[in-house]
C-alpha cells in the first residue's frame, strides 16, 4: 500500500537540544520540523535548564508518570470505538500540565497528538497493514518513557547502544521516517551558529546523550543530606550545590573536626583536667571578686596541673601505653584534686583578706 509521504501520523514538532556540560547546563526548543520554522527559531524560543533542574522536573514527572500510565492505558481501550469519550479521556490530562516542568510540557502535547493520530490511524484501520498495532505502540511508547525518566536509570543508561534503543523504541509508523531529514539544527544565538541536536523520539536520543555526558564527567545522582532534593555530584556526595546546604555542609565537618580533636583518646584526659580547670576558674574570679593577686596565683598552679597531664600522655604515647586505664584515671582524679584544693586554699585567703 502506497503510502502519501505528506500525510504525518504525528504532529510534525521535533524537540532540539543541546548539552552544554561545561555549564552544567541544557537548553531544549519545541519546533515544527521544518527548515522555514527552524530559520525563525530566536533565543527567545530556549528553555534553559541547569542539570539540577532538569532532574528535579524529570523526578516530578516520574512520580507522576503512573497515574499518567493508567489515563492513557484507559484510554487506549476507548480509543477504537468512541472517539468522544477518548477525547474526554484526555481532558483529564489538562491537571497535570504544568508550566514551569518542561517535562511535563512536553510529554502532554505529545500524548495528546499521538493519540489524535492513532485515533484516525485506527479509524482508516490502517493498523491493519501496520507491523504492530496502535495499543502495542503506544504501550511500547509509555515503557520507554517510563524507563528513560527513571533517574535509578541515568547511570547504566549508557550501557546500552544507541541504535537498540532507537530500535526499541521506534514505534512511529515507517512512512513518517522519510520525513525525517533534520539531523540537526544551527541556531543563531547572539550573532553566533549554535549547533543542536534532534530527538525525535520522545526525549529518548536526549537521555541517551545526557547519560553519556554524565558518564565522562562521572556525575551521580544523589540526595542531598541537608534539603532532600535530588542533585548530580560526585559519587556517594552528600550535599548539593545550594548555598544553604553547603553551608550546613561546611559547619557538619568543622563541628566533626571539633569533636576529633576533644574525642580522640590521647586527647581525653587533657580535655577533662583542662576542663576542671578552667571551670573551676570561673568559679574563683566569682568568688574572689576576680582579685588579681589570687587569680595570678591560681593561674600559676592550674599551668603545672595542665602540663603534668600533658606530660603523661606524651610518655604513654611514647611507651604505647594505654590512655584510659585505671592508672590514667587516678592521675586525672589526682590532678583534679589538686585543682579543688588550691580553689579552698584560695578562697580561705580571700576570706582572711
Ligand atoms: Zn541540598
Amino acid at each position: 500500500m502506497k503510502k502519501n509521504p505528506t500525510e504525518r501520523i504525528y504532529d510534525n514538532t521535533i524537540l532540539l537540544y543541546r548539552i552544554v556540560p561545561e555549564e552544567r547546563r541544557v537548553e531544549f526548543i519545541i519546533t515544527q520540523n521544518d527548515n522555514d520554522a527552524i530559520k525563525k527559531i530566536s533565543e527567545d524560543d530556549i528553555t534553559s535548564l541547569s542539570y539540577d533542574e532538569l532532574l528535579k522536573d524529570t523526578i516530578e514527572f516520574h512520580q507522576s508518570f503512573q497515574q499518567i500510565k493508567a489515563i492513557i492505558s484507559e484510554q487506549k481501550e476507548l480509543m477504537r470505538e468512541d472517539k468522544k469519550a477518548a477525547d474526554n479521556q484526555l481532558k483529564i490530562l489538562e491537571v497535570f500540565e504544568n508550566d514551569s516542568n518542561f517535562l511535563f510540557k512536553y510529554y502532554i502535547n505529545r500524548f495528546r497528538s499521538i493519540f489524535t493520530a492513532e485515533h484516525s490511524y485506527v479509524v482508516k484501520k490502517e493498523w491493519r497493514a501496520s507491523k504492530c498495532k496502535t495499543k502495542d505502540r503506544i504501550d511500547i511508547f509509555l515503557n520507554n518513557i517510563d524507563t528513560i525518566t527513571d533517574p535509578a536509570y541515568f547511570s547504566h543508561f549508557y550501557t546500552t547502544t544507541k541504535s537498540k534503543l532507537l530500535f526499541e523504541s521506534d514505534f512511529i509508523i515507517q512512512e513518517d521516517y522519510a520525513l525525517r531529514r533534520c539531523i540537526g539544527a544551527e541556531i543563531c544565538i547572539q550573532e553566533h551558529l549554535v549547533k543542536f541536536d534532534v530527538s525525535y523520539f520522545s526525549l529518548i536520543e536526549f537521555f541517551y546523550d545526557f547519560s553519556s555526558k554524565l558518564s565522562a564527567s562521572e556525575a551521580f545522582v544523589n540526595k542531598c543530606k541537608c534539603c532532600n532534593n535530588y542533585f548530580f555530584g560526585e559519587k556517594n556526595a552528600l550535599y548539593c550545590a545550594a548555598p544553604y546546604c553547603q553551608k550546613e555542609y561546611k559547619r557538619i565537618i568543622r563541628n566533626k573536626k571539633e569533636y576529633d580533636r576533644t574525642h580522640a583518646p590521647d586527647k581525653q584526659p587533657i580535655k577533662a583536667v583542662d576542663d576542671c580547670v578552667s571551670t573551676t576558674k570561673s568559679r574563683l574570679s566569682e568568688k574572689t571578686n576576680n582579685d588579681k593577686q589570687l587569680m595570678s596565683e591560681y593561674s600559676i598552679e592550674a599551668e603545672k596541673v595542665k602540663q603534668e597531664i600533658r606530660n603523661e600522655v606524651e610518655r604513654r604515647i611514647i611507651e604505647h601505653e594505654p590512655f584510659d586505664d585505671d592508672s590514667m584515671n587516678k592521675i586525672i582524679s589526682g590532678l583534679k584534686y589538686r585543682i579543688r584544693n588550691l580553689y579552698q586554699d584560695l578562697t580561705e585567703k580571700f576570706k582572711c583578706t
